[in-house]
């Protein structure tokens, strides 16, 4: 039988998971056939747990069943259990072991895609949803001199900032709390994006050498890109390098095998209409 791996979400028809994965598997010669499967709302765990007993070899998992998933792991990675979600769940000694490898395809993406190192840079990362709480671990493992992370509800960023500080320089603040100097790098993980909303963030944060990161994607640029290029920035990107990065380190952590991404991430924006 041929390695069969799935994505589970609700909905699951706009994922672009299924087409990353089979070209995955078509340039590294992997055998495996990759599904998207509909779980209902609080189904979740008897389903996964069935694609597993069925022979499955690998699973991803989208909203909103990302905590169920970190729930039902009998093991987690460190980056995992910090992110307090799992979006890659494969069977390892006989448990079922989750990992979450969504700060790892944004740090891959950015430094060997885009070739920016983050090393003793000046991070300002917007939001503190689970998305932001999911990329801190790799970003200060990645050594920036100061991560600020702001936020609309100003406490959500003061706590995931504490939550991180055994990793790095990292403080917690609200939008108008940000000081009057340019950042090197501007990461948005907010969701404002998705609604065509922009943070109310003061311009001089940003300037020609910031580097702009929407972890939000599309076949157009968001509002947040919009504004860094008004602002003077030349390097902006969205984050569907993140979203195919991401999914070569769960084909790497089910296959041993890292696919090469950048011609994935090339035909995929193709594919965008939204
Ligand atoms: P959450 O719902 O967990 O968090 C949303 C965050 O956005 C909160 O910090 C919230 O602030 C903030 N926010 C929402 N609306 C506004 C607004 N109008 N102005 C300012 N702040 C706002 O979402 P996620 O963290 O899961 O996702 C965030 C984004 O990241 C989404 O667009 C998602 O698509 C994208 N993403 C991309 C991935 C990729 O692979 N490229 C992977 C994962 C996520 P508050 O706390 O005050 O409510």
């Amino acid at each position: 039988m041929t390695d069969l791996y799935a994505v589970f979400g609700n909905p699951i028809a706009q994922s672009k998971s299924p087409d990353i994965h089979t070209a995955f598997a078509q340039s590294t010669g992997e055998k495996l056939v990759y599904e998207k499967r509909l779980a209902e709302v609080g189904e979740f765990v008897p389903a996964a747990k069935a694609f597993f007993a069925d022979g499955g070899r690998g699973l991803n998992i989208t909203a909103p069943f990302k905590l169920d998933a970190f729930s039902m792991a009998q093991e987690l990675s460190e980056r995992a259990e910090n992110a307090g979600a799992v979006n890659t769940l494969l069977i390892k000694d006989g448990k079922f072991y989750g990992d979450n490898t969504d700060g790892f395809g944004l740090v891959y993406d950015i430094t060997e895609n885009l070739g920016w190192s983050l090393a003793g840079k000046k991070l300002l990362i917007l939001g503190a949803g689970g998305a932001v709480r999911g990329i801190l671990q790799p970003i200060l493992e990645a050594n920036p001199s100061s991560v600020v992370v702001a936020n609309r509800t100003a406490s959500k960023a003061d706590e995931l900032a504490k939550l991180f500080s055994r990793y790095g320089n990292i403080k917690g603040c609200g939008f108008t709390d940000l000081e009057n100097s340019p950042f090197d790098m501007i990461i948005n993980g907010t969701s404002a994006s998705l609604t065509g909303e922009l943070p109310p963030l003061p311009e001089n944060i940003i300037d020609k050498n910031t580097f702009a990161y929407d972890l939000t994607y599309g076949a157009k640029p968001t509002v947040f890109m919009n504004w860094s290029a008004e602002n003077k920035a030349v390097n902006i990107a969205d984050g569907l390098g993140m979203l195919v990065c991401q999914a070569a380190e769960s084909f790497y952590l089910w296959r041993g095998v890292r696919p090469e991404t950048q011609s994935v991430i090339n035909k995929i924006r193709q594919s965008l209409t939204t």
